[in-house]
């Protein structure tokens, strides 16, 4: 075995990972907090729109003034049981908020109203697919508080504190409400453990929009992720230290962060180390974690029950009426779509990680055949946004510009390759596929007559060719195929000029 470390960055030596994952069984939990897309603020009035003007989204209540009051949200306490449902949990009947005591620049009460140890909904699960397997992960609790404000660094490269010349508070976040998902740790996933987990935050992502509770946008921070991770050797029942990752902020970093981890932990244990429980920073640029802060045990909190808010209890009616409101879960949805559609659970994996199931659904329904939607969708309108760094639903074409594309295509009015100079048209704001054809004059030509003109106008232009297929050298056609595409202007089923040039020299093949 050999160690490695990374160039460039905080260093600390790295096991390979076939290595690390061959010596040890990695466990590891997940902790995600989604913000709500609630209108108000979970204890106030106040709104809730991202990227408002610094402190105008603020009153007595979130900004923790002297003698002001919580009231809690309801529509954020109906989210969060739908939520709850959605990953199979029990709803208590009957829960309290707690004060989280600690004090940070961006909490202006010096306290965050949380839910200790009676949260909202409890003991469910997720079920993730990764290469054909479902990893069924279980989920500890979900439970509702309320978000911190924001601290911007000024000055310093980094934009972190560290450097800075001065900061800055913004607390419209302040109060917005957060919920939080636990789950339990993770085992038996060895070398996938890094996929499983992507897989999991991928897979909430999906319940969190079907269900419409919140944006779920990670790179605005409606969706943060905290990674903790722990090693022991293969066979072994006693689970190691773990190490927390805060804020891991995009579904590649859950994975890298999974991947750093299992590989610092085990260069640590191979060099007869111990691992350090502690909190990590993951750094998304170089892909490694660094030590922060040694963990805060529970009791530095010292949490106790809200006295400004009354219990919360959800009776058993509400409960019912809310899951009667449960869409189609994602993962059902994608079984059924993936046997409508006819492809592999690893085509629809990919479809889903490409955002496209949304898209190629609904160009089916504008009445596209499944294989043609994914293929045009998956590969070059894929390939398109890949190129330019958007994502597939920000191409500026529609489902329905998808479809009459096939049907052009299926019809024999368009190749493959004049449909791919019709795509270019339609990304380039030119109107639809069919107003692209007729400004661009990009159809086939269906004309026979013209076909046959342009085939003798050919076999005219290269008598030499002509004769060597006559007398039986039929692969030198191709010369010929090739002038007539380019007096067409490439609009001619290749395949079918080939038979008519055959034909009129009089050879078959
Ligand atoms: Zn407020």
């Amino acid at each position: 075995m050999t160690a490695q470390t990374v160039a460039g960055a905080p260093t600390a030596p790295l096991l390979d990972f076939d290595d690390a994952v061959a010596a040890y069984e990695p466990v590891f939990g997940l902790e995600t907090h989604v913000e709500l897309s609630t209108r108000s603020k979970m204890f106030c009035g106040c709104a809730t729109t991202f990227g408002a003007e610094p402190n105008t989204q603020v009153c007595p209540v979130c900004l923790g003034l002297p003698g002001s009051l919580p009231v809690a949200n309801r529509a954020a306490v109906e989210a969060t049981i739908r939520i709850g449902l959605a990953l199979h949990c029990t709803i208590a009947p009957w829960c309290r908020f707690a004060r989280k005591n600690y004090f940070y620049p961006d909490m202006p009460k010096n306290f965050q109203i949380s839910q200790y140890d009676e949260p909202l909904c409890t003991d469910g699960y997720l079920d993730v697919e990764v290469d054909d397997r479902v990893f069924r992960i279980g989920i500890e609790r979900v439970h509702l508080e309320e978000d911190t404000g924001k601290s911007l660094h000024v000055g310093g490269a980094t934009g972190r504190i560290h450097g800075a010349d001065y900061s800055l508070v913004d607390y419209n976040r302040a109060g917005i409400p957060l919920v939080e998902i636990v789950t339990k740790p993770v085992t038996g996933t060895g070398r996938l453990a890094p996929a499983v987990a992507r897989a999991y935050v991928t897979e909430l992502r999906e319940v969190m929009r079907a269900l419409g509770v919140s944006d779920v946008r990670m790179e605005q921070g409606s969706l943060r992720c905290d990674v903790n991770l722990s090693l022991h050797p293969v066979g072994s029942t006693t689970w190691g230290t773990r190490s927390e990752t805060k804020n891991v902020n995009s579904l590649r970093s859950v994975e890298r962060a999974v991947r750093y981890e299992i590989q610092r932990q085990a260069a640590v244990l191979h060099a007869g180390g111990r691992v350090v429980q502690e909190t990590r920073h993951f750094h998304e640029d170089s892909g490694v974690t660094t030590p922060g802060r040694s963990k805060e045990q529970a009791e530095d909190y010292r949490y106790f029950p809200e006295p400004d808010l009354v219990p919360l209890a959800p009776d058993a009616a509400w409960v019912e009426e809310l899951r009667a409101t449960l869409p189609e879960l994602p993962l059902d949805r994608r079984r059924r779509l993936r046997d409508a559609w006819g492809v592999s659970a690893t085509e629809m994996q990919a479809a889903l990680n490409a955002g496209a199931v949304d898209l190629i659904e609904a160009t089916v329904a504008a009445g596209a055949p499944p294989r043609d939607a994914y293929k045009w969708w998956m590969g070059e309108l894929a390939r398109r946004a890949n190129e330019s760094g958007r994502e597939l639903a920000e191409l500026p074409i529609t489902p329905a510009d998808v479809a009459a594309l096939c049907e052009l295509v299926a019809s024999g009015r368009l190749t493959d390759k004049l449909a791919r100079d019709v795509l270019d048209g339609v990304l380039a704001g030119e109107g639809t596929p069919h107003e692209v054809v007729a400004a661009r004059g990009l159809e086939v030509v269906s004309d026979d007559a013209a076909l046959q003109r342009a085939v003798d106008d050919a076999i005219a232009a290269h008598p030499d060719v002509a004769e060597k297929i006559r007398g039986g050298k039929v692969a030198a056609a191709g010369v010929l195929v090739g002038a007539v595409m380019k007096s067409t202007g490439g609009r001619a089923d290749a395949a079918k000029v080939r038979d008519l040039i055959l034909r009129t020299l009089g050879t078959n093949s």
